[in-house]
């Protein structure tokens, strides 16, 4: 096939983290005989230091342009004493929005030989494999009235609004199933139905949908019991659907399980194109030292193989090549161990490079 793929590098650690991962999609483009055309643009704090906004408009159209979109980080001291409306972290908000990007897809994935890595006993999180599917332009965080007004007496009264409609819900809950599909074919659905109205609806439509995907299995709970599922026996949730705000927290409650953050990827997806990052920020306090770990990004890369471009096979070689290299000893420095041998980020790139052979 032939893809361009937008590569906004941005500040921090993306700027060596991007590139390996971008080596390794390009490896992949000539073991399987595809055409892939990276093109780099500015984003965050570097695109201001050169242009004065954060996400110029050149790069929003090549974004748009484009088949998928790989992202570093943003953000870091140097601009942080800038106005809100002018920081590197609002050229995340306006390249979602400008992508209509309505779905975010977080795994939580515990590798075998990182399961020491994590807070909770290894019986419990060892092989958990989880995708958090979740609403990310609706509910409470968009939902109007909002605000807060000064009473009659003096106090004030804060309100946010909880709403979706079928077709939000619709639309979140064809991405879940379809995920299961390529997945181990389970779909858990996490609501408050029983005090919420809104609730109430989106466990109508995502039962609705489900007459559509009858190899799927559905479940659903209330929140509250899928936080502390999460924890309890993590290990029976495949794909885990979520409104923007149980989606918002269960996805950092599922992350926090498999114990680093250089090593979680992410997909946002909307109507066209999708973009691909690691959950984590610029890392300035490891910046520019070759210590950063690489395998978020690459396993976002893997993700764009599989949810851009369909390409599970290819992104199934990035996954056994990660385990592959995770379980020969080599480790970046945030996942050392007794007994593994610490690389940085290049030698980590390369080393997984090898094991996609
Ligand atoms: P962070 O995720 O950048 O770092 C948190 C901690 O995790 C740090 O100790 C860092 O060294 C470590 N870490 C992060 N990525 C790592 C990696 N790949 N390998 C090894 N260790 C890693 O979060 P922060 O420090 O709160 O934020 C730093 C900057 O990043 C801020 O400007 C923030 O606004 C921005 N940020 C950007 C994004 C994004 O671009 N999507 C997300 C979060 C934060």
């Amino acid at each position: 096939m032939n893809a361009t793929i937008a590569v906004l590098a941005g500040d921090g650690v993306g700027q060596e983290i991007v590139p390996v991962a971008v080596k390794i999609l390009k490896a992949i483009g000539e073991i399987y005989h595809h055409s892939f055309e990276f093109v780099s643009a500015d984003i965050g704090g570097q695109a201001i230091d050169k242009v004065g906004i954060p996400l110029p408009q050149e790069t929003l159209s090549l974004a748009q342009q484009s088949d998928a979109v790989l992202l570093g980080a943003v953000g870091g001291p140097k601009w942080e004493g800038l106005e809100y409306a002018r920081r590197p972290e609002r050229a995340l908000l306006g390249i979602r929005e400008a992508l209509g990007l309505y779905a975010n897809l977080r795994p939580a994935k515990v590798y075998p030989s990182l399961a020491d890595a994590s807070t909770l006993k290894r019986e419990v999180i060892e092989g958990i494999d989880i995708l958090v599917v979740r609403e990310l332009t609706g509910g409470i965080y968009f939902g109007k009235p909002k605000g807060i007004e000064r009473l009659p007496d003096g106090s004030e009264r804060g309100v946010n609004t909880e709403v979706y409609t079928t077709g939000e819900v619709r639309r979140i809950a064809k991405v879940a199933f379809e995920a299961a599909r390529r997945r181990r074919k389970k779909v858990t659905s996490v609501d408050k139905a029983n005090v919420l109205e809104s609730s109430e609806l989106w466990r109508k439509v995502v039962t609705e949908v489900h007459q559509e995907y009858p190899d799927v299995e559905l479940s659903h709970l209330y929140v509250d019991n899928a936080a502390m599922q999460l924890v309890r026996n993590p290990k029976q949730f495949d794909v885990l659907l979520c409104n923007n705000m149980f989606g918002d927290i269960l996805s950092d409650e599922a992350a926090m399980l498999t114990g680093s953050i250089g090593m979680l990827p992410s997909a946002s997806l909307g109507a066209r194109v999708g973009l691909f990052e690691p959950i984590h920020g610029s890392a300035p306090d490891i910046a520019g030292q070759n210590i950063a770990n690489p395998i978020a990004t690459i396993a976002s890369a893997a993700m764009m193989l599989a949810y851009a471009f369909h390409l599970d096979q290819e992104a199934e070689t990035i996954e056994r090549a990660i385990v592959k290299t995770l379980e020969r000893g080599y480790r970046t420095k945030d996942i050392a161990g007794p007994g593994t041998k610490i690389v940085g980020t290049r030698e980590m790139g390369e080393a997984i490079l090898h094991h996609l052979q």
